[in-house]
């Protein structure tokens, strides 16, 4: 099922959608009550120095030369959930967040590890721009108004695309969809498919805008993007209907056993890949921003030991080192750098990304 550019679907249509909100099919294990005091209490007592970095993690530096030079099937994560893809000849980028903090305020909220490998206003002209939900850390509107002119066509579940439209981004490169429906662009197809998740930004109210993951298939490649959910038995459908995928990037970070049903515990993640039936694992959320308690590179340690034991094919790029999609780089524990190794020059770094199993 394919949808015209511009067109806004009727969200009363959806079967998400139930007395102004999206829900999921199984209502999610989420805090709540006393759970939810407990963490606020958690949160404003401070949390243990290991949940961020103690220096800034290393990243590869990418110029606007190595992207001209880069083929189809070629990625780059950049940052939390977001990565470049090169698909049929044009650039692809999902949940491009470029701000210092994942929150409404430039002063206050978590803040990143690092800098982007590549500023945002060096990123070549986008295809188009992928969108999974609206939370802070995949919706940033400081990224989105920047590249409004830029990119092509911004593909986002319902109600995101509303929000977009109302941020300036023209009505008609905005395409916004339901689960299970899809876009065709030149020759790439992206269809919404199902997460367990929900959506909110502060004040605006919770779960008024869809949240989704994406099957995109390309010439030469499918890739699944998860976008943000729990485990649950859509990963199964997914697969199903749309798999095998060559690709996976799916989330593993700022979980808890206490949000397990919106996040998935690094184990959770294997088995979501081996659900969708993903050849490689590539685990995004992680590494740039402190929402949960864990150790920053927890999520890192916890998913490789897990798909190892489940002899899952996995790969932990560093943010900005090229990745081809039809054969990832062997796994390199930079997150156990010491802070003396971190400052990388470039010659070193690049060798290291050649990769031999470790
Ligand atoms: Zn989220
Ligand atoms: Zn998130």
């Amino acid at each position: 099922m394919s949808a015209a550019s511009g067109v806004t679907p009727d969200y009363s249509a959806s079967p998400q959608y139930r007395e102004g909100r999206f829900r999921n099919p199984v209502t999610p294990k989420f805090p709540h009550g006393r759970q939810m005091i407990g963490l606020w209490w958690k949160f404003l007592a401070g949390k243990r120095p290991s949940t961020r970095p103690p220096a800034p993690p290393p990243v590869q530096p990418l110029t606007a030369q190595m992207l001209d030079a880069a083929p189809d099937n070629r990625l780059y994560r950049l940052g939390h959930s977001t990565v470049l893809v090169k698909l049929d000849g044009g650039w692809w980028l999902t949940d491009p967040v470029f701000s210092g903090r994942a929150s409404p305020f430039s002063w206050i909220g978590p803040s990143r590890f690092q800098a982007p490998p590549i500023a945002l206003d060096q990123l070549p002209p986008l295809r188009g721009v992928i969108l999974s939900h609206d939370h802070y850390d995949h919706l940033d509107r400081a990224a989105i108004r920047a590249l409004a002119a830029r990119a092509g066509v911004f593909v986002a579940p319902l109600g995101v695309g509303d929000l977009l439209r109302r941020w300036g981004v023209d009505a008609d490169k905005v395409v916004q969809l339901d689960w299970w429906q899809s876009i065709r662009v030149g020759e790439v197809e992206l269809t919404a498919t199902p997460a367990q998740h929900f959506s909110g930004r502060g004040a605006f109210g919770r779960d008024r805008t869809l949240w989704a993951s994406w099957a995109i298939q390309a010439p030469g490649l499918k890739l699944f993007f998860s976008g943000d959910s729990g485990y649950f038995p859509g990963f199964a459908e997914i697969g199903e209907r749309l798999g095998p995928f060559d690709l996976s990037l799916i989330e593993c970070g700022a979980y808890d056993p206490l949000w397990e049903g919106v996040h998935m515990l690094p184990e959770q993640t294997v088995q979501a890949q081996l659900d969708v039936r993903g050849r490689w694992l590539l685990p995004i959320h992680n590494a740039t921003f402190d929402l949960a308690f864990h150790d920053w590179n927890e999520p890192m340690e916890r998913v490789l030991a897990a798909a190892q034991a489940r002899a899952v094919a996995i790969s932990m790029p560093m943010l900005g080192q090229a990745v081809d999609a039809a054969l990832p780089p062997a796994v390199e524990r930079w997150w156990r750098l010491p802070a003396k190794d971190r400052a990388v020059p470039r010659a070193a770094s690049a060798e290291r990304a050649q990769g031999r199993p470790r």
